[in-house]
């Protein structure tokens, strides 16, 4: 009776299909979805979030006490250890480097005068992660944005030199280029490398522009005051090292007009040129000299992976990638009378959303044809630093990692009638988001908030840059109640709650959207994981063609 309801009902839809749809849908069966519920991703995120964890800081004993339970929860799942040795645990070596203001400098030299800036009102160093003290003195050049695109026809360094030289050079990106673009030459180490490849020998980045609206200078230091942290491989280099710029430093925007004295173009000038679209580069008067120091802590800190066996025999050993950052910044300064920053939203929610879909996997007899990885990631907060190495030492063939999901902060501020699934407009996935979204009755939106750099700002992007096409997939601003307005509740709790300890679970969260986004992401992996061939990146893709494996 119920075989030919089924096959009815299969007959159907197939009909019903044909004329729409392109391929068949793999949306998972609604007892599938119907397992993620409510209050187990509130119960994981009120354990990963209490005080006794404090913070989860990398490299910590909360941070162990958290990748502890992951851990538990994998072996309690039956999940096959995914770590080394047999077991769930990766081990990832990581430096922390804590500045050491009253030895670091900035000094600007100019018709023989001396101008000493001030360390945190002026600008700010993170110290240089494989030399504990350096120091670099050279002429300077301004160079925009400090983006070389090809593609775009498009070169901040077009008819400056900046051998020998310090290059001042803006955050973020040009406007006009797309969103996932403008984050990648966005990404600081992108522009690090640039410039090395132009023979700066040193850098000054400058806060300022759009980005500085949702982030002011006092957050900018309330960051670099959190720790600063690179992993070193097993010859001793940090990642992301470039040897050649000698020395750098982080300036705000009031305090770099000094730079530009006796230039031919002010800051201000610069800024409304650059933003018009008109890339604009030209050599500064005088010189700078930096001195760049930092103590170093050595970490060990571990990524937790958990693997549930796919059921086609071929494609099995296939992965599709579910990620999500167990750590948080720890304990920090005291803001609001309290110094321990929980981290519940950014990113226990998104652990916990990990450990639903895992678990609602685990417990089904729905087996998707591949398999999945768990994999649940340290020092995402100090620079991407666990998914990075997992993505360079992978526990699994990079090559048969097809794709990447990765959570970071899942809907907990309203409920939505649209989703944003970043890395959608690169690859094949989007397929599958779509499929999704049409499924459960929800609109698909493009980023809306490109400035932000958001999809180059979590653990997808590790995966990215070695070929693995990746989404994040969160809420999109539209609400269900139309009294709410979804893009000021983001934007005020990104700038009044975010990274402060006041991201713990006192605070208003909707455990329904939470639900409804853990649903969207399992059904979009399950698809992923059940479709006849491997996720592609769209023909001639920027991403795809920086990436890929060929
Ligand atoms: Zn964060």
């Amino acid at each position: 009776m119920r075989k030919t309801t089924r096959l009815f009902i299969t007959v159907l839809a197939l009909i019903a299909c044909i004329p729409t749809c392109r391929a068949q849908s793999n949306y998972p069966p609604q007892s599938l979805l119907d397992r993620i519920t409510a209050q187990g991703i509130r119960a994981h995120m009120e354990f990963l979030a209490d005080d006794l964890l404090e913070g989860r800081g990398t490299g910590t004993r909360g941070y162990m006490l958290a990748a502890n339970y992951v851990r538990a929860q994998f072996e309690q799942m039956g999940l096959e250890p995914a770590g080394e040795a047999g077991t769930y645990f990766q081990k990832v070596h990581v430096r922390q480097l804590t500045p050491v203001p009253e030895r670091d400098s900035l000094v600007i030299k100019r018709d023989n005068r001396e101008e000493k800036l001030v360390f945190e009102k002026d600008y700010l160093m993170e110290g240089d992660p494989a030399h504990q003290d350096v120091s670099v003195e050279a002429s300077m050049v301004f160079v925009g944005y400090g983006v070389t695109a090809p593609e775009a026809h498009y070169d901040d360094y077009a008819g400056v030199d900046a051998k020998g030289k310090i290059v001042v050079l803006l955050s973020n990106g040009p406007a006009s280029f797309p969103s996932s673009d403008r984050a990648y030459y966005s990404d600081e180490v992108n522009k690090l490398r640039n410039a090395a490849a132009h023979g700066a020998v040193g850098a000054i980045g400058i806060w300022a522009g759009e980005a500085t609206k949702n982030t002011p200078w006092e957050q900018i230091i309330h960051f670099f005051r959190q720790p600063i942290m690179r992993w070193i491989d097993q010859t001793g280099t940090p990642n992301d090292y470039v040897p050649e710029i000698r020395a750098g430093a982080f300036m705000n925007q009031k305090s770099a007009e000094v730079l530009f004295k006796g230039s031919a173009h002010t800051l201000d000038e610069a800024l409304a040129s650059l933003q018009a679209g008109k890339p604009l580069s030209f050599p500064l008067a005088g010189s700078v000299s930096m001195h760049e120091a930092a103590r170093f802590t050595e970490l060990e800190s571990p990524n937790i992976a958990g693997v549930l066996r796919g059921s086609d025999p071929r494609l099995k050993d296939e992965y599709v990638v579910f990620s999500a950052h167990v750590d948080h910044v720890g304990i920090g300064e005291p803001m609001k009378g309290d110094t321990i920053y929980n981290g519940a939203v950014d990113n226990a929610s998104g652990t916990a959303a990990l450990l639903e879909i895992a678990r609602a996997f685990a417990a089904s007899n729905e087996r998707p044809k591949r398999s999945l990885l768990f994999l649940a990631v340290t020092g995402e907060e100090a620079g991407l630093l666990g998914s990075d190495y997992y993505a360079q030492h992978p526990t699994v063939p990079v090559a048969q990692i097809v794709a990447n999901i990765n959570m970071d902060g899942i809907s907990l501020f309203y409920d939505f009638k649209d989703i944003v699934a970043l890395g959608a407009d690169h690859s094949s996935l989007n397929r599958e988001v779509q499929d999704v979204a049409q499924h459960m009755g929800l609109e698909s939106s493009p980023d809306p908030m490109p400035e932000e750099n958001f999809f180059i700002r979590s653990d997808q992007y590790s995966f990215i840059k070695q070929g693995v096409p990746a989404l994040s997939i969160s809420e999109g601003f539209k609400t269900v109640d139309p009294a709410l307005d979804g893009r000021k509740i983001s934007i005020t709790w990104e700038t009044t709650i975010y990274h402060t300890p006041q991201d713990d679970m006192n605070q208003p969260l909707n455990f329904i959207a939470a639900r409804k986004c853990t649903q969207v992401i399992l059904a979009v992996g399950y698809e992923v994981a059940n479709a006849p061939g491997q996720p592609a990146w769209n023909p001639g893709d920027m991403f795809g063609q920086r990436f890929a494996h060929h």
